[in-house]
């Protein structure tokens, strides 16, 4: 229906509709920054905001000692240089009423105020079909109908009620940290309690204490806590910044947390323990999340031990510091990794444990019973309270959206029932369902796992902008797709899983508020990456939305914006950054040296019992082998493992950590075959050094430290194909027994007419015509049909057991499922991983492609079975939180 026929109905039961392009909820960073953009796109807009000031999040939380916790001259807006150059911020993190001022002065220099109704809460929302408007209605003033709804109402702004029993009968003050009044609080001379200590009870607990008679601090989960070392902005930072301010803050835009630091490459157990230690006070004397958080290692993020030794760290600095030991003990966190629930940042919130006016209870050990007229009980005491202090946190992301209820889209459905299962979105932005509809910072988004600003722009640029091309390509529509959405899903479960926010029961993942579904809320895969995922939806069309306006035809460009795993699309971005010729056009030595560069800006693999070398007996001469043994106390089964490379790149080594990670995976002993290469040794010289290789291995068993009798092998890309080959040679040349083959990416066929080879001919490192140039120098044409190169036209039966992985991006997918198949047929027992998302390289490169974890936790389950060997045991992790803090 055209807006001039729409405006025609402008009255309901609660008087005149206003009529706008564009409403938008909310007051705060985002609701301005929309408010600003909209405008100056040329858009009608209003503004909804529940408050009687600008502010948000900075308008309702004035309780004591709150501050921001990223520091202030990244969590500014930096859109306009010269709001930049007008305003300067006094601390390295400001606190909530210069926060406050700044906002004001955003509003007052762009003159947003004029178009926001204060006092106004928006209590639902109806999708008109015919119309195609929404129309918005409101606890006071006028409903809005409009042909956008912006909910710009912010992840931490809905209080969490307190969920003890007895608060309504409690005669004294109470208060919330999140609803503060705006006069303050007089705490002189009472008994305070604060229950919770998330970060705005970590952040007020202090100042508390310094007023009350006694503060009684009610603790059920401890937090990471760490010192601001509050001040003037660092001298460092606001150099970079002064140095190159567009440059500074574009790195932050690509950056993972929207603040320019760099990715960090160590990995821990490349560190000795006192490097370690170095990089760690480094870190604390700095008193800055991200750096803390980004900067130590890289594993500490994404690995359960490069975590842990953070957490050791700081628990002995809350030792330090507290003196009681009791005391100390139950601040310390126990129940999640370090950063995995939003560390804080504190002054003093340790040393405060040290007053005589400060008792903290442990919840843990003793509930809270009831709360009475003047007291609160747990199971040990009765504590005398005038006044308390609710620091218990929000209903984070989806409860300021879900508040506004029913939100209606098409079809009748309400956002509240398409959530009932957990927030589905697509890139956090919008539902499929409810057309026109936008959530800035949404669940799905980096939101709360950012800086909030860069987020918020970020956000607010790419809505507006699409608004504008929509309008300009007369689209009137806009709607995300089920499939885009349940592809958004999945990348951001696999996200989620790279990182240790699962291992945490935290507000990240709604198990702060009792009955809420849970699963993290926010995207993991970065600020930057997530950027260019918004940024490739619409180079490719408006990926994953249909579009549809009166006077064009409808469009709708379907399907998955992200269908790589998170980190194989970063390194395949990468490479393709670095715009390299094509390997083949090295020549073999030029690209044995170029794979030995490469290989050594690797991580180095992890530590195993002993690595050793030597040399065995090939089929024509000695070749060199490199041995990895366990740290436990042998004799070991032993894998023998051909490294990849197409026959021609390579050695004994080039497959390092992989080896090293299997060994320390399956416990076994990993022996990686130097064989020969072409083209200086063409076909069959390969194969028949792999076959005499594993014959003189399991010969010598006893003496590298191996358990004598059959032994495994197992072969990535080209060597998967001479692992397979070696056991159809072993069954017909009588032996040596093979208990087992581990086959990865293999190359088991010369065809190359399979679909893998033409989806994935280009794009993902290993092309088509690599591997065209691969068999030329390895085989000639005649002899490609021979078993020993193509193992899928031999005699698949009586093979020993296979496990075969293969990986979705890979042009040699189909050849290596085409061998499971045959070998299953022929009555093989096999086990097949179609590895989703990965890339040729995925599984072998450790610690790269973390998401290959998994794949190898069940290559080496399967080695271990097939030596007949019991479950190995998996690191116990984190348990996670019975209760959530
Ligand atoms: C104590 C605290 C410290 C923080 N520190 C940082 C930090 O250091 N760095 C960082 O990146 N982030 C921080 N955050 C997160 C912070 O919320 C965001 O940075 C940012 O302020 C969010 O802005 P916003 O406009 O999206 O939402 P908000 O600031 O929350 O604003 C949303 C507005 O919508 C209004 N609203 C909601 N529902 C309705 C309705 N139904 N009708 C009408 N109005 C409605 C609310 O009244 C509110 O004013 C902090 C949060 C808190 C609570």
């Amino acid at each position: 229906m055209p807006d001039s026929m729409v405006a025609a109905r402008t009255s309901d039961s609660a008087g005149p509709i206003q009529q706008v392009d564009v409403a938008v909820v909310g007051a705060g960073f985002a609701g301005l920054y929309l408010l600003h953009r909209l405008r100056k796109a040329g858009f009608s807009t209003v503004a909804l905001e529940e408050a009687d000031d600008v502010g948000g999040t900075w308008y309702w939380n004035r309780y004591p000692g709150a501050r921001c916790d990223i520091q202030t001259i990244d969590y500014s807006y930096t859109f306009d240089p010269e709001l930049e150059a007008a305003w300067t911020w006094s601390e390295k993190y400001a606190t909530q009423p210069e926060i406050l001022r700044y906002l004001g002065f955003v509003a007052d220099r762009y003159d947003l105020r004029r178009d926001i109704r204060f006092k106004t809460r928006v209590t639902k929302a109806t999708w008109d079909d015919a119309a195609e408007r929404w129309l918005i209605t409101t606890a006071n003033g006028p409903s809005v109908s409009c042909r956008h709804y912006i909910m710009a109402t912010g992840c931490l702004s809905a209080p969490k009620p307190p969920e003890i029993d007895g608060v309504k009968d409690f005669k004294g003050e109470i208060y919330f940290t999140g609803r503060w009044p705006h006069d303050g609080v007089d705490l002189a001379g009472k008994r305070v309690a604060v229950i919770g200590t998330g970060s705005s009870g970590i952040q007020s607990i202090p100042l508390i204490a310094e007023q009350a008679a006694h503060l009684t601090v009610f603790q059920r989960t401890p937090n990471f806590a760490l010192p601001a070392h509050n001040g003037p902005a660092p001298a460092d930072r606001a150099n970079l910044l002064q140095g190159d301010r567009a440059g500074y803050r574009e790195q932050a835009r690509q950056s993972m947390t929207g603040v320019p630091y760099p990715q960090q490459t160590a990995v821990s157990w490349q560190l000795s323990e006192a490097e370690r230690r170095a990089r760690f006070e480094e870190a604390w004397g700095k008193g800055d999340l991200v750096y803390i958080l980004t900067q130590l290692w890289a594993d500490q993020g994404v690995d359960v031990d490069g975590n842990a030794l953070i957490c050791d760290f700081i628990r002995e600095k809350i030792g330090e510091v507290v003196k009681d030991p009791d005391t100390a003990a139950a601040l310390m966190p126990h129940d999640h990794p370090f950063g995995a629930k939003r560390p804080c940042l504190d002054t003093n919130y340790y040393a405060t444990y040290n007053r005589p006016n400060v008792t903290l209870v442990n919840l843990r050990q003793e509930p809270i019973k009831a709360i009475t007229t003047d007291s609160i009980t747990t199971d040990k005491r009765s504590v005398g309270i005038d006044v308390i202090v609710f620091a218990t946190g929000f209903d984070a992301m989806t409860g300021a959206i879900t508040a506004v209820h029913p939100i209606t889209g098409r079809g009748g459905k309400s956002l509240s029932d398409v959530w009932a299962h957990g927030p589905e979105s697509y890139l956090g932005l919008t539902v499929a369902g409810f057309p026109n509809f936008f959530m800035i910072t949404g669940p799905g988004s980096p939101s709360v796992l950012s800086n909030m600003a860069v987020s918020i722009e970020q956000h607010v640029d790419w809505v507006v902008d699409q608004l504008a091309a929509l309008r300009q390509a007369g689209f009137n529509t806009i709607e995300a797709t089920e499939a885009a959405q349940a592809g958004w899903a999945k990348h951001m479960g696999d996200c989620a899983s790279l990182t240790l926010h699962r291992l945490a029961n935290t507000w990240y993942t709604g198990a702060n508020v009792p009955g809420k579904v849970q699963g993290v809320m926010p995207y993991c895969g970065g600020v930057g990456p997530y950027r260019s995922i918004c940024d490739e939806v619409v180079s490719r069309g408006m990926l994953g939305f249909k579009l549809s306006g009166p006077n064009v035809a409808a469009q709708c460009n379907d399907g998955e914006v992200v269908r790589l795993q998170p980190d194989v699309r970063l390194v395949l971005g990468m490479l393709a950054q670095m715009n390299l010729p094509p390997l083949e056009s090295f020549g073999a030595q030029g690209a044995r040296d170029f794979l030995a560069q490469f290989n050594a800006a690797r991580p180095a693999g992890r530590p195993v019992g002993a690595v050793g070398d030597g040399m065995l007996q090939g089929a024509e001469g000695p070749l060199p082998y490199k041995l990895y043994k366990p740290a436990t106390a042998g004799p070991h089964p032993i894998v023998v493992y051909f490294h990849g490379g197409g026959w021609v790149l390579g050695d004994e080594l080039s497959d390092d950590p992989f080896c090293r990670d299997m060994c320390r995976r399956t416990d076994m002993i990993f022996v990686s075959v130097g064989y020969r290469h072409a083209p200086e040794h063409r076909f069959p010289a390969a194969a028949e050094d792999g076959y005499a290789a594993t014959k003189w291995i399991a010969a010598h068993a006893t003496e590298i430290g191996g358990t004598p009798g059959p032994v495994l092998v197992a072969g990535w890309s080209a060597g998967g194909n001479i692992a397979a080959v070696t056991c159809q040679l072993a069954r017909d040349r009588g032996g040596p027994e093979i208990a087992g083959q581990l086959l990865i990416c293999p190359v088991t066929d010369c065809t190359f007419d399979r679909p893998s080879y033409n989806d994935n001919a280009t794009g993902y490192f290993l092309t088509r015509s690599l591997m065209f140039w691969f068999w030329d120098l390895y085989c000639a044409p005649a002899d490609r049909t021979d078993p020993r190169v193509s193992p899928l036209r031999g005699r698949v039966e009586g093979l020993p057991p296979a496990f075969i992985a293969t990986c979705e991006f890979d042009p040699l997918r189909d050849e290596g499922v085409a061998y499971a198949e045959a070998l299953a047929a022929a009555g093989v027992a096999v086990e097949q991983l179609k590895a989703r998302g990965h890339f040729h390289s995925s599984l072998t490169m450790v610690d790269v492609v973390i998401t290959g974890v998994s794949a190898r936790v069940q290559m080496a389950h399967a080695l271990r079975r097939f030596a007949g060997l019991p479950e190995a045991q998996t690191s116990p992790g984190y348990r996670i939180a019975a209760a959530a803090s």
